[in-house]
């Protein structure tokens, strides 16, 4: 490995002391490793790959990779309705790492496993003449047949999104330059909103049995709820003035609607969007307060009109929102960033 670092020191050192002597781990000397779902449970997975350059700036401190890696897998199992258990880590490293980043990197993996109780169950470690890049699989327990898909959203039912939306992509031009944020306050809270999403872990599990569909806002807002839309065979229409933004966001965008669009679209918010049948309005505050998460109904589900799902945004009076995207999006090839 690079700069006086080899595979093999990485792993023992490094990575070794973060299976937290799980058993199944085997103190990460076999070929692989294995898992037992608790009675009743079944194993959900999911898997996420960063790449340097690409979803995150060049200029991230290890820890914030680490991180932003662990969260990005997080959120898809909370959006599922899973709690996370553990997770096995691909690395591609450029010679550019040394065991000062190594070290930094870990430190970051270690706190987070801390945070959200998991565990590294396995791995693999090359090396690369591209851009430093990570790949998680990431593996949760749901109660069996339970797990919250995107699928399964009936016509009429109210639509929600957890926490605030829009702040990371705010966050991550202010990162690139690309946008000013005069008050330092507001800039830490946004940027730290894209380096640091907070998956959310509580709040996934406790909608088991009132969601009926949902997913992760990792593309947007608009795209995944689009995700769900496609998946179940509905439409969506969502107020843009009851989606919830955060007073620093707000500051920022003032009066702007193509800044507006940036929020609706711009994705790395790690919140939840799912959809519920009316009847279940009063669970979903309860479950709000229990966890302490805000939830915000911002629309509902229509029957498709002209034969492909769309989410469309309309104004406070009801006018489709003239947007980037034209507050109307097709969602028939579904094709995402990824
Ligand atoms: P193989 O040659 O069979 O691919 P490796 O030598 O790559 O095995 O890996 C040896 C052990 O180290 C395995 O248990 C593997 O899971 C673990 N490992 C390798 N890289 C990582 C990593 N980045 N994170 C966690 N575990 C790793
Ligand atoms: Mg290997």
């Amino acid at each position: 490995m690079a700069r006086g670092i080899d595979e093999f020191d990485l792993i023992r050192r490094y990575f070794a002391p973060l299976t937290n002597g799980e058993p199944g781990a085997l103190g990460l000397r076999d070929d692989a490793a294995w898992i037992r779902p608790d009675s009743g449970m079944e194993l959900v997975v999911s898997a996420d790959a960063i790449v340097s350059g690409v979803h995150f700036p060049t200029s991230t401190k290890p820890a914030d990779v680490a991180r932003r890696a662990l969260r990005v897998n997080l959120s898809d199992i909370a959006a599922k309705g899973a709690r996370p258990c553990c997770y096995t880590l691909a690395l591609q490293l450029p010679d550019t790492v040394d065991e000062d980043w190594a070290a930094a990197f870990v430190s970051g993996l270690a706190g987070d496993q801390e945070t959200y109780g998991v565990f590294l169950l396995g791995g693999d470690t090359t090396r690369t003449p591209g851009p430093l890049s990570l790949s998680i699989n990431i593996f949760g327990q749901a109660i069996e047949n339970k797990m919250i898909k995107r699928s399964s959203a009936g016509v009429d039912d109210d639509v929600y999104v957890s926490g605030t939306i829009g702040d990371a992509a705010l966050g991550l031009a202010s990162i690139m330059g690309d946008l000013a944020v005069d008050d330092a306050e507001d800039r830490a809270f946004l940027e730290g909103r894209f380096l640091q999403p907070e998956p959310r872990v509580s709040l996934g599990p406790a909608l088991v049995g009132t969601a009926a569909a949902s997913a992760d806002v990792s593309d947007g807002l608009v795209a995944d709820l689009g995700h769900i839309c496609a998946a179940s065979g509905v439409s969506a229409e969502i107020q843009q003035h009851r989606v919830p933004f955060s007073g620093a966001a707000r500051r920022v965008v003032t009066d702007s609607q193509p800044l507006w669009t940036k929020l609706l679209t711009g994705g790395d918010d790690y919140e939840i969007v799912f959809t519920a049948p009316a009847s279940a309005r009063d669970r979903v505050i309860s479950i709000a307060s229990a966890t302490g998460v805000s939830i915000m109904r911002i629309g509902r589900t229509i029957p498709v009109t002209d034969g492909i799902p769309a989410v469309s945004v309309r104004d406070e009076t009801d006018n489709i929102v003239e947007a980037g995207f034209g507050g109307y999006r097709h969602f028939a090839g579904d094709v995402t960033r990824g």
